[in-house]
């Protein structure tokens, strides 16, 4: 692996560059119309490493909705708070369906595949409603904790949006709790859920914040542990396996880094003992990734030599 990144501005400045027409190649995701409304020629990278690096190009300090990647943070509170009992309710397999798909919860008896898919995040998010007297509190802390910036907000307006046009979500959570694996009230799920989706960070937030999962969960700014050892290893196996939606095993084949993206167009990677990339660009593939943040993260996983199969 590449350690020196002395000239990666220059060549990060040069990626953009290479990818800035190729905006048109996706669709910015309009079923939330609130993130419809974001700039399709948006883009930004930031790299940031346990060694306290972090170099940025183009929109990387400008927030976006970061969507599913709260699903890595909401994931982690989740196994702190109740341990191994989370895996009784929730499985590590890859889906191999959309993300928002209800077709798998109903042969599997209301156990979702994995917890980074949407029916998997509302049961997480379930046993933060249930475990925190007020989770999206304690969930906005935890970001800004992560992120070492009090900025870190909640975007009313997309959250909103996604409340009024959340009847998947909502279906998702009312036949989970059907088969009785919602413990809490639905409409409170639901609420703690696009709440946790509607926080908004720019690229280099999300690097920044993310640094603990390459780092055996350790925070390296602060040494403070975020989460063991174990648990840091667990999240980054299910992101390498199901982080991308079901192009997860397309980006592993390639790529090669546990990864998460969202609809807003940002994508994570985690880089082991190493860093985090992070990318944003709107426009989406027809498996909800973003076109050029998958580009940008492979060209730079290719240039470094990062992936952990190597
Ligand atoms: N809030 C979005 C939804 O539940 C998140 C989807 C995503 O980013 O994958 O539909």
């Amino acid at each position: 692996m590449i350690k020196d990144i002395s000239n990666l501005q220059v060549k990060l400045q040069a990626l953009l560059a290479s990818q800035q027409s190729l905006y048109t190649q996706g669709k910015v995701a309009d079923y939330i119309p609130a993130l419809a409304e974001v700039s399709a020629k948006k883009m930004g990278v930031c790299v940031t490493t346990i060694d306290g690096k972090c170099v940025g190009a183009g929109d990387y300090q400008e927030a976006f909705s970061i969507q599913s990647i709260s699903k890595v943070f909401g994931l982690v509170m989740a196994m702190k708070r109740i341990g191994d009992e989370l895996w009784d309710r929730v499985n590590m397999e890859p889906s191999g369906q959309p993300f928002n798909s209800i077709i798998q919860l109903e042969w599997e008896k209301g156990i979702p595949r994995n917890p980074v898919i949407n029916a998997g995040a509302l049961l997480v998010a379930d046993v933060l409603v249930s475990h925190f007297s007020s989770s999206k509190l304690a969930f906005l802390s935890f970001m800004r904790k992560l992120a070492h910036d009090d900025s870190v907000f909640i975007d009313n307006h997309v959250y909103q949006s996604e409340l009024a046009h959340g009847n998947r979500n909502a279906a998702l959570a009312y036949l989970m709790k059907s088969f009785g694996n919602i413990q809490a009230e639905i409409p409170d799920v639901l609420s703690h859920y696009f709440t946790q989706c509607a926080v908004a960070m720019s690229c280099e937030q999300l690097a920044t914040s993310l640094l603990f999962l390459a780092n055996k969960g350790v925070d390296p700014r602060t040494k403070k542990i975020i989460c063991s050892p174990r648990d840091a290893h667990r999240v980054n196996a299910i992101l390498s396996t199901s982080g991308m939606y079901d192009q997860s095993g397309q980006f592993a084949f390639s790529i090669g880094l546990p990864a998460k993206s969202g609809v807003g167009g940002g994508v994570i990677a985690i880089v082991p003992n190493y860093g985090v990339i992070c990318t944003w660009s709107p426009p989406l593939n027809s498996f909800g990734n973003s076109v050029i943040g998958t580009n940008l993260v492979a060209c730079l996983a290719e240039e470094l030599g990062l992936s952990i199969y190597h």
